[in-house]
């Protein structure tokens, strides 16, 4: 099984101009800081991204002119609301490649997406002796709620290795996933290694077992075009706050036979047809999934900012990354004693760009970018046995998003390069 992905460049015409960039920057506010007399440096994408101005608008337009509960009100401001709230799942329903609103679930992030469908789909369906796949690259969000899942059902956790260089390791795929398989849970892009995973093939595979396919696309669905139908997978979880919008909402898509066969996950008011003191009746899709008052501006905010990815257009975005992490690579490549760890090719791998130095501990190297107004991070980045599997017990990650450019990289390169002067390296 193939694992590369077929990538072809954007003409150069469609890439996104130096002047485009400019004032994509100047859109986000947080970008004008200068920190300890250092112009802000923001290389943590990965974590959480900036939010536009028209982002931080909507959070404050909505409080100021339509703040009411949805879905129960009779009046104005609650039937604008709901307006709001449901344009929004529409539109994120055209952003996941077209598929049917009520497959959409906001949840509070990928990590309440994933938990959900474990608690429901997997109490439900998965027994003793069944087989869940996952990947040595997983984020914790996907990786224990299925450790735990089979512990409770006595249930098989089998992963997917991945190569020396960051792809996974597909030469025994046949032994991994078999007719036992009952669950496919894959990252769509690392997180650490930036992997572009090739979920579409391995999905395929999964389906001829009739197993279900779960794919974590908290870091593709951020920078890349996504069709969840062309991926073949029944669920696909998502943040918002990976992607420009507000922190505390997330998407679970899910295929619709398959969420109306699942028991809700939050139980209480909105998600029921019917109460009485001896039964309940479940509301539709995707109402039985959204118990309580959810998240109410903070949706409505995630409708800009998938307006401001989609006037960007995700491929001249895609591209403009693909670019800035080639130029990354190169320059880290050049530093003496600094290891990359994930593909090398652009085509293949994401923006987030895990690195080592042979001779400094990476929370150091984080502790000094930061005292130049650099911000990126350093630990486990929420994938343990991963780190294991490398060998290492921490990375340092930058990590890059549509409004860096090569200055911030400059910074950086020059800043490692002082850094490694400083400790007399
Ligand atoms: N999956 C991946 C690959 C991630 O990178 C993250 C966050 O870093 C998550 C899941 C969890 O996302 P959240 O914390 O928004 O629930």
């Amino acid at each position: 099984m193939e694992q590369k992905i077929q990538n072809e460049p954007l003409p150069l015409r469609s890439r996104l101009t130096p002047i485009e960039i400019e004032r994509i920057r100047a859109d986000f506010p947080i970008l004008e800081q200068v920190i300890d007399g250092n112009r802000l440096i923001y290389l943590d994408n990965a974590a959480t991204t900036q939010k536009p101005r028209v982002v931080i608008n909507a959070i404050s337009d909505y409080y100021r002119k339509y703040n009411a509960n949805i879905h129960r009100g009779l009046h104005y401001l609650s039937e604008r609301a709901t307006e709001m709230y449901e344009h929004t799942r529409e539109h994120a329903a055209r952003f996941l490649g077209g598929v049917d609103p009520s497959e959409v679930i906001f949840t509070r992030g990928t990590t309440e997406a994933i938990n959900l469908v474990a608690y429901t789909w997997g109490e439900q369906n998965i027994r003793e002796g069944d087989e869940i796949v996952i990947t040595e690259m997983e984020h914790h969000a996907n990786l224990v709620p299925w450790v735990q899942l089979a512990k409770r059902k006595h249930a098989v956790l089998k992963r997917i290795p991945i190569t020396p260089d960051g792809y996974l390791d597909l030469t025994n795929i046949n032994e991994i996933i078999t007719p036992r398989t009952k669950l496919l849970a894959i990252s769509h892009m690392s997180n650490v290694l930036g992997t572009i995973n090739h979920v579409a093939d391995l999905a395929a595979k999964a389906h001829e077992h009739g197993a279900v396919v779960l794919a974590d696309g908290a870091q593709a669905a951020p920078h890349l075009a996504v069709d969840v139908k062309a991926l073949g997978v029944d669920f696909y979880a998502l943040s918002s706050h990976k992607m420009l919008g507000p922190t505390g909402v997330g998407i679970l898509y899910g295929r619709r036979d398959l969420l109306q066969e699942m028991p809700p996950f939050n139980l209480g008011g909105e998600m029921i047809r019917e109460v009485r003191f001896d039964n309940v009746t479940w509301a539709d899709l995707p109402y039985k999934f959204e118990g309580g008052t959810p998240n109410i501006a903070d949706v409505v905010a995630f409708d800009a900012a998938l307006h401001y990815l989609e006037e960007i257009g995700m491929d001249r975005l895609r591209q403009h990354e693909m670019d800035l992490t080639r130029y990354t690579i190169e320059q880290l490549s050049a530093i003496p004693g600094i290891e990359i760890q994930g593909p090398k090719e652009v085509e293949q791998r994401g923006g987030a760009i895990s690195f080592t130095d042979a001779d400094l501990h990476p929370h150091d190297i984080s502790t000094y970018l930061d005292a130049k107004g650099i911000a990126i991070r350093a630990g486990h980045h929420c994938a343990q046995p991963l780190m294991r599997v490398l060998g290492k017990i921490a990375t340092a990650r930058a990590s890059i998003y549509v409004y860096n450019n090569e200055a911030d990289i400059n910074a950086l390169i020059k800043a490692l390069r002082g850094m490694r002067r400083y400790f007399g390296l």
